[in-house]
């Protein structure tokens, strides 16, 4: 199964999770915040919000 290119691609600016894709003229990476559970859990670890629940 093939899928067309699509140009545009919104990724995760915190874990690169891709959120969504979007037509676009060029080739274009946006970045947002995937807004996951697990995404905002592993970014508090990283900054040493919270020191529990992280691997
Ligand atoms: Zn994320």
């Amino acid at each position: 199964m093939s899928v067309p290119p699509l140009l545009g691609v919104i990724l995760c600016k915190f874990c690169g999770y891709e959120i969504d894709t979007v037509d676009t003229e060029k080739v274009t990476t946006y970045y947002s915040d995937c807004k996951r559970d697990t995404c905002l859990l592993n970014r508090n670890c990283r900054i040493g919000v919270i020191n529990t629940n992280c691997n």
